[in-house]
C-alpha cells in the first residue's frame, strides 16, 4: 500500500486527509500536541470558515489568474457539499459562514469523525527536515524518520506563532519553489501621529481610502479601532497586506479616514451650513459633537486652532472647509504593520506559478502536493482564508486519490 505523509493537521491537511481513498495509508504529522491549533481560534473561535462570495477581489496573490482558476464556482460547490456531508450545517450572518454551533471545534470534531481508518494523526511530531532520495520522500523529526511515497506540504505561515518553522519553505526554496516574501497581513497599521493616537479605544465608524503614493489603492466601510499604535479594526486588516507589500517596496502609504461616511450628502459646506440655521447656531463644534464622539471632535477643532465657543458664522468660509476637510478628508500616514505575531495571516509565500493548479502537486518534485496558507495567496476577512485553505486541501485530496473529480 503506498503511503501519504500531509505535514499539518490545520484545515487545509485535514481535508486533504479526508479526499484520499483507502487504498493508501495517510499520515498527518503536527507539531502540536493538540492539533487544528489555529483552526480553533478563528472567527474568535466561532470559526467563520466560508464566505458567500468567494471572488477574486478578496484576495492578494501574484498570480490573480491562476487563483481565479483554483477558487473557480465548481470547486467551490464540491467543498461545500462535502461540508454537507460531513454534518457541518452552516450559519450565514452578512455572507459569513459559521458552524450552526458558533463553536470552531464542531469543523474539527466533523473532520475527525470523518478521517477514514486508513489515516493515522501523530500529533507532537514537529518536522525538522524534508528530503526527497530517488521515489521516497523522507520527514525527519527529532527522534524518528519516516518515509513516503507522496508528501502533502499543509504547513500553514508562521502568521500568529510564538515557535514558527521554517521547514517547509526551505525544502521548497532548496527544491526551486520560488517563495514570495513573506510578510504580515491581517495586522494592525502603525502611524506616527499624535492626535489620532491620544484617542486610543475610541471605535468610530468610518470609510476609508489607501492611497499609494498617490494612487488609489483600496476602500473599506467598517469600524475602526483607535489604538496607542495606531489604526486596528477589520477595515485596516483588510488593508493591511497591501501596505505591507508596499512599505516592503519602499513605497509611501497613505490613509484617508472619512469620519462623516454616513451624512446623507457629499456637499458638507451646504450640510452645515444648513445643521447651523435648524440648530440654532449653536457653537460649531456643537455641529459636530452632535453627530460623533465627542474627543474626536475636541481634537479635530484642536488641530485647526479652532477655540471652543467659536461659531460656525465665525468662521470664514475657507477655515469651514479646512475644517470639514479634517473631518471627511484626515490624512494619516501609515509607518509600518504590526509584526507576523500580531498578524492572521501571511501575505507573500510559495509562487502559484510552481504548483498545477487543478492539483496543487509541484512541478518541480513529482508526488509532493502543496496546499494552504503557504502558497502565496492571503484573503481577506470574511473566511476567505480557510475557504481557501480547504478548497486546496481538497484538490491535492482529490488528485492523489486519482479518481480526480475534473477529467481533463
Ligand atoms: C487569530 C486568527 C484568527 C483567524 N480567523 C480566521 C477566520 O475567521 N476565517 C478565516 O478564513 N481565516 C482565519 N484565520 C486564518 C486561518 O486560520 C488560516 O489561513 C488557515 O488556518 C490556514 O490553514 P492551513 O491549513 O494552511 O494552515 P494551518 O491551519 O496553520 O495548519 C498548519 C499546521 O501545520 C503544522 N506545522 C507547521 N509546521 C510544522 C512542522 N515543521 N512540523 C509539524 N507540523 C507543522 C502547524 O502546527 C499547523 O497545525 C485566522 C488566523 C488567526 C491567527
Amino acid at each position: 500500500m503506498q503511503r501519504v505523509i500531509i505535514i499539518g493537521a490545520g484545515a487545509s491537511g485535514l481535508m486533504t486527509a479526508l479526499n484520499i481513498s483507502k487504498d493508501y495509508e495517510v499520515i498527518i504529522l503536527d507539531k502540536n500536541k493538540s492539533i487544528a491549533k489555529k483552526l480553533l481560534q478563528t472567527g474568535a473561535g466561532k470559526c467563520n470558515f466560508w464566505n458567500e462570495e468567494i471572488t477574486l477581489n478578496k484576495y492578494n496573490t501574484n498570480n490573480p489568474q491562476l487563483l481565479k482558476e483554483i477558487i473557480n464556482k465548481d470547486n467551490q460547490k464540491h467543498v461545500l457539499a462535502l461540508f454537507n456531508e460531513i454534518g457541518i450545517i452552516p450559519k450565514i450572518k452578512n455572507g459569513y459562514f459559521y458552524p450552526s454551533s458558533e463553536n470552531a471545534q464542531t469543523i474539527k470534531s466533523a473532520f475527525l469523525n470523518s478521517l477514514g481508518e486508513n489515516v493515522t494523526i501523530k500529533d507532537d511530531f514537529f518536522v525538522t527536515d524534508i528530503k526527497k532520495e530517488n521515489d521516497k520522500f523522507l520527514v525527519f523529526s527529532k527522534t524518528t524518520n519516516l518515509t513516503c511515497d507522496k508528501l502533502v506540504i499543509a504547513t500553514g505561515s508562521n502568521a500568529s506563532l510564538k515557535e514558527p518553522s521554517f521547514v517547509a519553505y526551505n525544502f521548497l526554496q532548496q527544491t526551486n519553489h520560488n517563495i514570495r516574501e513573506l510578510l504580515p497581513a491581517l495586522v494592525g497599521l502603525r502611524i506616527n501621529d499624535k492626535a489620532l493616537k491620544s484617542l486610543a479605544g475610541l471605535r468610530i465608524d468610518v470609510n476609508l481610502s489607501l492611497y499609494e503614493n498617490s494612487q488609489k489603492k483600496k476602500t473599506e466601510i467598517g469600524q475602526l479601532q483607535l489604538t496607542s499604535y495606531g489604526l486596528s479594526g477589520i477595515c485596516t486588516f483588510n488593508m493591511s497586506s497591501i501596505v505591507a507589500r508596499g512599505l516592503y517596496n519602499k513605497k509611501k502609504e497613505f490613509i484617508e479616514i472619512n469620519f462623516l461616511p454616513f451624512l446623507p450628502t457629499t456637499d458638507y459646506l451646504e450640510f452645515f451650513n444648513k445643521r447651523n440655521i435648524l440648530m440654532h447656531k449653536p457653537e460649531a463644534k456643537n455641529l459636530f459633537e452632535t453627530l460623533l464622539n465627542y474627543k474626536l471632535v475636541n481634537i479635530l477643532f484642536t488641530l485647526e486652532k479652532i477655540p471652543s465657543s467659536t461659531k460656525w458664522e465665525d468662521l470664514s468660509i475657507s477655515k469651514q472647509k479646512s475644517l470639514i476637510e479634517r473631518f471627511t478628508n484626515y490624512k494619516v500616514e501609515v509607518i509600518g504593520t504590526n509584526s507576523l505575531l500580531e498578524a492572521q495571516t501571511t501575505t507573500g509565500g510559495v509562487s502559484l506559478e510552481d504548483i498545477n493548479i487543478k492539483t496543487m502537486a509541484s512541478k518541480h518534485l513529482k508526488n509532493l502536493y502543496i496546499t494552504g496558507e503557504i502558497l502565496d495567496v492571503d484573503g481577506l476577512c470574511g473566511g476567505f482564508n480557510l475557504a481557501f485553505a480547504f478548497i486546496t486541501g481538497y484538490l491535492a485530496g482529490q488528485a492523489i486519490t486519482g479518481d480526480f473529480y475534473v477529467k481533463n
